[in-house]
Order: C-alpha cells, then structure tokens, then sequence
C-alpha cells in the first residue's frame, strides 16, 4: 500500500505540472469541444472580423467553471484579507462596462499563494496572488494588470488556442507548462498533494496574444479613468522581475511571455496613443491603504516564497526554517500554515504535518485545500477514519477532484471497508485511467471481483 504515495511529489506553486488526461478525459473534451463545432466562424468581439472558433461561448463558461475553483483552492483559496478581496472586485467591476464582452460573467479575486503570478479563464475568472498585489504601487498598476487579463477573456485568446489546436493537444498530452523556463526544476520536482490546476488551460498564451492584451488592458484602464502611468509601472515592475528571473515568476512568465520589446511597444503606446490620459489619476495612496494588511506581512512572504523555492531544490530543512521564520510574523496565514504542513509531509513527519494541517483549516473553515493535506496525513498515521471525513468534508467544500475520491477509497480500504473502498475506485477509474493510483483502484478491483480485468 505504501507504494501509492511514492508517486506523491510536490510541486512549488501546487500547480500540477504533469496532469496525465486519461484517454476518457480527452474523449469526453473532444466531445465538448465538437459539441461547440457549430459555432463555425464567429465575429471576434474585440475586432468584429469573423474569425474561426471551433468552440462557442458556453464551453468557455463551462470550462471555467469546471476548473477555476479548483485553481484557485491550489492557489490557496481566495483571499483571507476580506476587505482586500472586495477592493480587488471593485477595481475590476469598475472596467467591466469598458470591456467587449460586458455581458461575461466576471469574478475578480486575490489569491493566498505567495508567487507572483496573474490569470484568466475563458470566460471571465481572474485572479491576483499576494505576490503579485505586493508588486504592484497604484490602483492604476492594478488596474493595467486586470485590464491585461481582462484583454486575454475578450479577445478570446483561450478559445483561439483551443481552436488552433493547440491547446487540446497540451491538455491530451498532459503538458508540462515549467519545460523550458528558468523554473525547470519545478517540473522535475513536481506533481501534487492531489492538488487540480489548470496549467494547459493557462498556459498558451502567444507573443501576439500578449502584444494584443496589454493594448487591451490599457484602453479598458483609461476608459475606466486611470492613468496610463499605471500601465508604464506594470510593465517596468515586470520587466524588472522579469531580468531578476527567480522561481517566483517562473509560472507568470512561462504564462505571459514577456520581453524587452513587450515593455518598449507598452511604454511607447502609454505615451503615443494613449498619452491624452496620463493626466489621469492612479490612485495610489487608495491602493496603499487597501493593501496595508498585505504589506505588513511583507517580510512573511518573502520567506515563504524562498521556502517554496527551496522546497522546488528539494532543500526541506532549510525550506522548513524559512517557513518557521515566516510563520513567526503571520502564525495564522492559511497558506504559510498549508506549505509548511506540506513541507513536513515531505519530510515524513506526519504528525507535524498533521498539526500544521489542522491549523489551517482552524484559520480558514471554508477552504478545502488543509482537508486534504490532513487527509493523507492521517492515512500515513493509520487513522483511516479520520481521513475519511476530511476527504468528505473536502468533496463537500470542492466537489470535483477526482484524487479527493481515490484517497477516501484508499482509507476506506485501509479500514477494511472494501464496499466503500470499491465504490470510490470504481468512481475514479471512471474519471482518470492514468497514473499509479488509477493501477491501484484498478488492481484492487479485479482482486475483489469487481471488475474482471484491469483497464476493462
Ligand atoms: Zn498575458
């Protein structure tokens, strides 16, 4: 049994960088994307030509739907500074009416994770990690950031993608969205505590795709009143980030490619033809006292964000005291607690991670992600019935990730309820084919006459 959990890597960011899509996944996205085929040519919103889009606006709600939520609970949860989380929507639904598709049903939130990094689905979720909010000096600079995301959802660059072709093909592949960045040896590392991202879904965006969402997002920000200073303070902080190029960028930057001629097209734009609003306001002492809380646990996120570097070198112990140091100046931050309860399973102490696990989800109820991590540490500490309600307490909370389903099957056959434990196997080789633990419920099922053969 143990073997199961020798497949369990870790990645930085919780992104899994390797999701293998089973050929019944893949079928069944095929199948959605063909059940949009009648969409045929369709007008882009953003220059009203017809363009060729092989999936309609209903997969793209549906897909983000389906996987923005577990995004954002990898990126754990959104925000527990509520008061920043309502600022951050505010500040998006400001530009809504300025978008092409005003009608799309936006979110905008801020993210606990502590790497530096901002995304879209297709129809409209978007979110900001703390260390990206941390980067950033004006409502302005926020605002040129969402309207850049925003840019993305508009001119439908994931759709575009997915009609191209290639981004069924990195979803069939189960692509790794780390090969070929700085971050490398976070793809090497990786893979998850049965955490779900959405790295092929965000993870193709082209140099023109760029190149038209930051046109977008400046004239979605100066039509919403901000000042294109704004937009000239994001594209310096990130071409800074950018040269410095530390594994807390690695996914911004292998998401949205960045360059030295992104940021000269940028400036040059904020000072040609959008240089009638760089009288406009950047509000930035609004976004200073809105980000008061954030900044002063600065110096706690920075630790953490060196810890997840070094758990990506597989540097645990040294990764371990950063957190500790972190966790001294913010001891009830939801996702220092849950890195570090992971940095200790690593580790295999289980009773820490236990304890850390269990901190979590006392500062932060409603998030899922601390029930799974106490889950497998429960499972390692042979208490498979107290596994079993944090792996439903999690369902309940998440409903949706398979791997929730194969470890409730895995404690329950650790208590020696083949019924339950049968159910649930049963349920998860219907969703993934793929991988150790699929040849696990598979094998255990043939074993106890379920099913006559494995894969059948
Ligand atoms: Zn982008």
């Amino acid at each position: 049994m143990k073997g199961v959990f020798k497949m369990e890597k870790i990645t930085a960011h919780g992104v899994p960088v390797q999701r293998t899509y089973g050929r019944r996944e893949f079928i069944k996205l095929s199948a959605l994307a063909s059940a949009g085929l009648l969409a045929g040519c369709a007008v882009n919103p953003v220059t009203g030509k017809s363009q060729l889009m092989l999936v309609s606006e209903d997969w793209e709600i549906q897909v983000d739907r389906q996987n923005s939520p577990h995004q954002f609970s990898t990126d754990y949860g959104t925000l527990q500074d509520e008061a920043l989380g309502r600022y951050i929507q505010q500040v998006g639904a400001g530009m809504i009416p300025h978008t092409h598709r005003p009608k799309m049903p936006y979110s905008f939130q801020g993210v606990n994770a502590t790497y530096i990094n901002a995304y879209a689905f297709p129809s409209g979720s978007i979110a900001a990690t703390r260390g990206i909010l941390l980067s950033l000096e004006s409502e302005a600079a926020l605002s040129a950031l969402i309207g850049h995301e925003l840019g993305h959802v508009n001119a439908r660059h994931t759709a575009e993608q997915m009609s191209k072709g290639t981004l069924m093909q990195a979803i069939a592949g189960g692509i790794n969205i780390y090969a070929g960045t700085k971050g490398e040896t976070y793809g090497q590392l990786a893979s998850i505590f049965g955490m779900l991202g959405s790295g092929a879904l965000l993870a193709s965006y082209s140099r023109d795709n760029e190149r038209e969402a930051d046109r977008l997002g400046m004239t979605y920000m100066v039509n919403s009143g901000y000042g294109t200073e704004g937009a000239v303070q994001l594209m310096t902080m990130l071409n800074g980030l950018h040269k410095e190029n530390t594994g807390a960028v690695s996914l911004l930057f292998s998401t949205h490619p960045m360059s030295q001629e992104r940021y000269n097209t940028a400036v040059s734009l904020a000072n040609s033809e959008f240089s009638y609003a760089k009288g406009q306001p950047l509000y930035r002492e609004r976004y200073m006292d809105s980000t008061a809380g954030l900044r002063k646990i600065k110096t706690a996120i920075e630790k953490f964000q060196q810890a997840d570097e070094l758990m990506a070198k597989e540097a645990y112990d040294k990764a371990e005291s950063s957190f500790k140091e972190g966790l001294k100046t913010a001891p009830s931050d939801y996702a220092g607690l849950l890195m570090m309860a992971k940095c200790q399973y690593t580790q295999k102490k289980y009773n820490q991670a236990l304890n850390f696990s269990e901190q979590a989800k006392h500062v932060y109820p409603r998030e899922a992600q601390a029930n799974h991590i106490s889950g497998l540490s429960k499972i390692q500490l042979k208490k498979f019935d107290e596994a079993v309600e944090d792996f439903n307490s999690y369902q309940n909370k998440l409903p949706g990730n398979p791997s929730t389903i194969f470890y409730r099957g895995y404690a329950y056959e650790g208590m020696g309820n083949k019924q339950k434990a049968s159910e649930d196997y049963y349920q998860y080789i219907q969703q993934v084919t793929e991988g150790e633990q699929a040849k696990h419920a598979q094998q255990r099922l043939v074993e106890w006459g379920v099913i006559k053969q494995s894969g059948q």
